[in-house]
């Protein structure tokens, strides 16, 4: 498998205020990307202005970001046929790596607007190498800018920041240096284009980690009824698990509790695997539809405790 390491640089709606755009509020400018092979050295790159089709200015805080003139972009190609260069160039059997989650969901949004998103079936597995270099390096928690690790990586910063070329290659040099270990089961994944019904449904294995995306529902309180959502088992032999209860809970089944309007949690044990943490996020749609993302996977019993914890918190607050 190739690894694909993306970076885009978009405009913004300059008449938000005035005449806001849902379906395009950040327009695509440039693309640029490194290709890496499975052993992440470097195999190619691809680069492309674009000339804008929608917005016809650049919006002032983004120019004071990006330092490129709509003199220049006007040389550029349109988005449509820069879009099928780019999918063309990945060929196939590849992943993508961005630095943090918004670049998928900005591409997919620019192709959608331009009836392309055939090119690029969804849900994207993808890295989020911010998020890798901070399990890789510190806590897990902490999320820094590219520019704030390439400096404490030590790693040359012969090129400037905030172009779509030379942040991929920046981004690849971080992800070069992510131990091997945490390349499974610290996958993202990018539900823009999330299943709509029960064939549709993701699901992932990878590291002692399942995922499911689920189907839609009208509506929330649905989600959660649908068996193969809150289904709880152990994600390495799919066997049932047995509660860890806390004190004076005498479940006889492991449940879910919730946390939030929007997210639940479970913790349970397999006899054979270890301690299983649950973890489903009910998210809303554009379209007004709810889906779940349901994570399951095996955490050492340092992480079982926090989360117990957690769980018994959550349930003072609801004074029980
Ligand atoms: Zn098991």
């Amino acid at each position: 498998m190739k690894y694909i390491v993306l970076d885009l640089e978009w405009n913004q709606n300059p008449n938000e205020k005035r005449r806001p755009n849902p379906m395009l509020p950040f327009e695509i400018i440039e693309i640029g990307a490194v290709m890496l092979d499975e052993n992440r050295r470097e195999m190619d790159t691809f680069h492309r202005l674009i000339k804008p089709g929608v917005y016809h200015w650049i919006q002032d805080s983004v120019h004071q970001v990006i330092h490129i003139d709509y003199k220049e972009l006007r040389k550029g190609v349109p988005f449509p046929q820069a879009a099928e260069d780019f999918i063309n160039w990945c060929g196939e059997d590849f992943r993508f790596c961005t630095w943090a989650k918004q670049d998928l969901t900005e591409l997919q949004r620019n192709m959608k607007y331009y009836y392309l998103l055939d090119l690029l079936p969804g849900p994207l597995i993808y890295y989020d190498v911010q998020k890798l270099y901070s399990f890789s390096f510190e806590d897990g928690k902490e999320r820094r800018s590219l520019k704030a690790v390439i400096e404490q990586l030590n790693l040359p910063k012969d090129q400037g920041f905030h172009r779509a070329l030379s942040d991929a290659a920046y981004t690849a040099r971080i992800f070069q240096q992510i131990d091997e270990a945490y390349l499974k089961g610290y996958e993202s994944v990018d539900v823009f284009q999330n299943p709509r019904d029960k064939k549709e449904e993701f699901h992932f294995f990878s590291g002692g980690q399942e995922r499911l995306i689920s189907r839609e529902f009208g509506n929330r309180e649905r989600v959660m009824c649908d068996k193969d959502i809150s289904g709880i088992h152990c994600p390495v032999c799919g066997g049932e698990t047995l509660p860890v209860p806390a004190e004076g809970d005498d479940r006889k089944k492991p449940s879910w509790f919730m946390t939030s309007a929007r997210s639940y949690l479970q913790i349970s044990r397999c006899p054979e695997h270890g301690f299983v943490a649950g973890r489903i996020r009910i998210r809303h749609t554009q379209a007004d539809k709810y889906f779940a993302v349901k994570t399951l996977r095996i955490v050492e019993e340092q992480e079982m405790l926090e989360l117990l914890e957690k769980q018994e918190m959550w349930k003072e607050k609801k004074g029980k």
